[in-house]
């Protein structure tokens, strides 16, 4: 199941309240500030600090 693409205009960061890019490869939500990888389950943001991933610096997206 694909992300709502409208969802990112309303979701944030729950660490920094930053913007949010959706990394369609990985499925992932993806704060570029924290390094933060936020799964998605069936289309649905987990935006939890505790379930996130720490990205490394060549996992950042452009
Ligand atoms: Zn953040």
């Amino acid at each position: 199941m694909a992300l709502d693409i409208k969802l990112l205009d309303i979701i944030a960061c729950p660490v920094c309240k930053g913007k949010l890019h959706y990394n369609k490869a990985a499925h992932e939500l993806v704060c570029r500030f924290d390094k933060l990888a936020y799964p998605l389950e069936e289309g649905i943001p987990v935006l939890l600090e505790n379930r996130a991933r720490l990205l490394s610096s060549d996992e950042m997206p452009s």
